[in-house]
């Protein structure tokens, strides 16, 4: 159906904000309609002022159909519309696919056997229910060798309902190491999906999948529904996974309605959470009619900026070739390329840069840190701490918080303060069978011996004779009893009698102690082993223990930041900076090995080396007016440092392209 474009009633001059390109595709009758552009060309900028338009030439709010990636994004668009369409875009269904699909089924679920009202279960309640299946289920043969955590169960679960596999074939080749225990694990899915149904609940997948079932099962709904939206529209359509995309072709799947995506291939990079390249691909083909709208022109980024990302992104094969212009003029410098000849005094770099940039009246809220993984901000963490510059992180928990890191440093703590009940506590939770109740008769019998020993050593702020002797006399409650003893044994390791330990040493030995444990509490296992050996390479400048947890204790005071300061820096993770900019952007730890990643070298996976690339794409081309590209050349100082070469992105730039900068 084709509408006509009237002019706008409120007289906006859309080609005065748009390039022609932008301008077609804000306009366009095609009922199929893709638009595929580089990063910072407007993409979400077209989306927005598609739908404004949509509004001022009379489509009703609730006939658009917005989804977005994140809430939020969807918020911040239809602030947007309503400021430029001057009306409420309040009707307009805009949002996650979560959010969408969860309205859809408040008012169908009783089509799909749902009771009336059905309940949401959230990441904790899905772990909750997973732990007590387990227990059900895996019983006490579990106990000998350790049965996957809740969130593994969580994870391998949710994976194959977002690639579309069977968790089998999931189990067998993401999640080989728990193999053996495949027949538990599908008995406990079974239950699951039947728990929930009996509780008349549903977790985020089965969001995604029930409201498949409901398009494909029901035709009066789709119908109906295909008859209701005149206009889908989607952004980041390069990260939709198989569920979604089949989602949008139904929802879209009506005579009259017309469907936009706009995304850029070159900035999918969701694979590992089951999203997949080749829906953008293949776009084209699954609706041959489309009409294809590339722009080539970025707005966001100074010229420099732009020529690196374009030559960063050329070495991946496959993609849609596209050439973007600036349309800025020349900013005042290149990229700037900095080694620096270890961690710590990158982050310093870095927090000197920000410091003077400050100074020079930018503020902090356009000043972003950007990483591959959360553990590589710990020594910008610190730093900036120490320069009291205030930041927020977007990239999940403060590095200390992390559960791992917690079990790690309790022990340090109860080394140092015998009196720390919560240190001690977490400590014998991970013995196998102890529980709250456990965990509290055990800290009676620990607090009176140690307070005793205390009382006879006036001197002493801790224990220092060997924790097997002094607490050797305990009767301890038969649960913990065959843990007991290898914890004391390992307490006295922590301080032997000929010499104090540094803290980087003692971080080394509770690692180890607690490798069995940590494996198997913990889904991603090395990823975490690397947060903790991060923790020995950041603080073994540390003087003693006591500095070292102060530094600890003080990194973690304040997490409670999360409105937009205009003063705060950002620190990202990469994946969650997509879609946003800003002024200045640093991208750090570009070693070798370390982004990209080790693992992904090692098995030299064309697929995955070319999303790390896309990664590292999506990360210089957040910045606008200058970037800073650093490494360290050698990731901590003691004797587990290792030694990074430069990442293979930055040698394989042109010179020419970038200054370097020698600190
Ligand atoms: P990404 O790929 O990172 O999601 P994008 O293609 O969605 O980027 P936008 O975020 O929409 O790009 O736009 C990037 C910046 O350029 C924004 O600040 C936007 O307002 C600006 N911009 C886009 N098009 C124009 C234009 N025609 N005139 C002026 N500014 C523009
Ligand atoms: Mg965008």
């Amino acid at each position: 159906m084709n509408y006509n474009l009237r002019p706008a009633a409120n007289g906006r001059d859309y080609a005065a904000e748009l390039n022609p390109e932008q301008l077609s595709a804000v306009c366009t009758d095609a009922r199929h309609a893709l638009v595929i552009a580089g990063a910072g060309s407007g993409k979400t900028r077209t989306l927005t002022y598609r739908v404004a338009r949509l509004l001022e030439c009379g489509v009703a709010p609730w006939r658009i159909l917005l989804l977005t990636f994140t809430n939020k994004a969807a918020r911040e668009m239809l602030e947007r519309v309503a400021a430029l369409a001057g009306m409420g875009a309040g009707q307009i269904w805009g949002g996650t696919f979560h959010s969408v699909a969860n309205r859809l089924l408040r008012l169908h679920a009783t089509r799909l056997g749902y009771q009336p009202g059905f309940t949401i279960l959230d990441g904790d309640d899905q772990r909750a229910l997973f732990r007590a299946l387990t227990k059900e289920f895996a019983g006490k043969t579990t106990k000998a060798d350790r049965f996957p955590k809740a969130e593994t169960l969580q994870s391998l679960h949710s994976l194959a309902i977002n690639t579309g596999r069977s968790w089998q074939l999931t189990l067998r080749t993401e999640y080989a190491y728990m193999d053996k225990h495949e027949e538990v694990i599908g008995k406990i899915f079974d239950a699951y999906r039947t728990r929930k149904q009996e509780s008349n609940s549903m977790d985020f997948d089965d969001l995604l999948t029930n409201l498949l079932r409901l398009l494909q099962e029901h035709e009066d709904i789709r119908t109906d529904l295909q008859g209701r939206f005149l206009h889908v529209l989607v952004d980041e359509y390069q990260d939709t996974n198989t569920l979604q995309a089949a989602i949008i072709g139904l929802l879209a799947g009506g005579q009259d309605t017309s469907l936009m995506v706009v995304g850029d291939d070159a900035q999918s990079i969701y694979s590992w959470r089951g999203a997949n390249v080749d829906h953008i691909f293949e776009f084209t083909h699954t609706y041959p009619d489309a009409q294809v709208y590339k722009i080539e022109t970025n707005y966001r980024s100074v010229p420099a900026i732009l020529e690196i990302s374009n030559a960063a992104i050329a070495h991946n094969t496959r993609q849609f070739a596209k050439v973007l212009r600036p349309a800025r003029p020349n900013g005042r410098m290149k990229p700037a390329v900095v080694p620096a000849p270890d961690n710590r005094t990158e982050a310093r770099f870095i927090a000197q840069r920000i410091d003077e940039l400050m100074e020079a009246g930018i503020a902090g809220k356009d000043i972003a840190v950007l990483y591959r993984a959360h553990f590589h901000s710990l020594d910008v963490q610190m730093e900036l701490t120490r320069n009291h510059i205030p930041y927020r992180i977007t990239s999940g928990l403060r590095f200390f918080e992390q559960a791992h890191i917690k079990d790690v440093v309790a022990w340090l703590r109860l080394l140092s303060n015998p009196r720390d009940e919560i240190a001690f506590r977490r400590i014998v939770s991970t013995f196998p069978r102890v529980g709250e109740a456990t965990a509290g008769k055990l800290w009676q019998l620990w607090a009176t011996t140690a307070e005793a020993w205390l009382q006879a050593h006036p001197d002493a702020t801790t224990i220092t004779a060997p924790h097997s002797e002094v607490f050797a006399k305990l009767t301890v409650p038969a649960a913990a009893r065959p843990h007991w003893g290898g914890f004391l044994a390992a307490m006295d390791s922590l301080h032997p009698a000929d010499r104090i330990l540094t803290p980087a040493e003692l971080v080394h030995l509770v690692q180890n102690y607690l490798d069995d444990y940590l494996r198997h509490a913990y889904e991603n296992y090395e990823e975490r082993l690397e947060d903790i050996s991060q923790l020995t390479r950041s603080l073994s400048d540390a003087a003693d223990l006591d500095a070292f947890l102060s530094q600890v204790a003080l990194l973690s005071e304040d997490d409670t930041q999360t409105e937009v300061d205009p003063d705060c820096v950002t620190l990202s993770t990469i994946h969650q900076a997509k879609g946003l900019e800003w002024k200045v952007v640093f991208v750090i730890f570009l070693g070798e090995g370390l982004f990209p990643h080790y693992k992904v070298i090692q098995s030299a996976d064309a697929d995955d080396l070319e999303e790390e690339l896309r990664l590292f794409y999506v990360a210089i081309t957040r910045a606008e007016d200058q970037l800073y590209l650093s490494y360290p050349r050698y990731n901590g100082h003691s004797y587990d440092s290792q030694f990074c070469p430069p990442s293979r992105f930055l040698t394989t730039l042109e010179p020419a392209l970038y200054e370097l900068w020698n600190l």
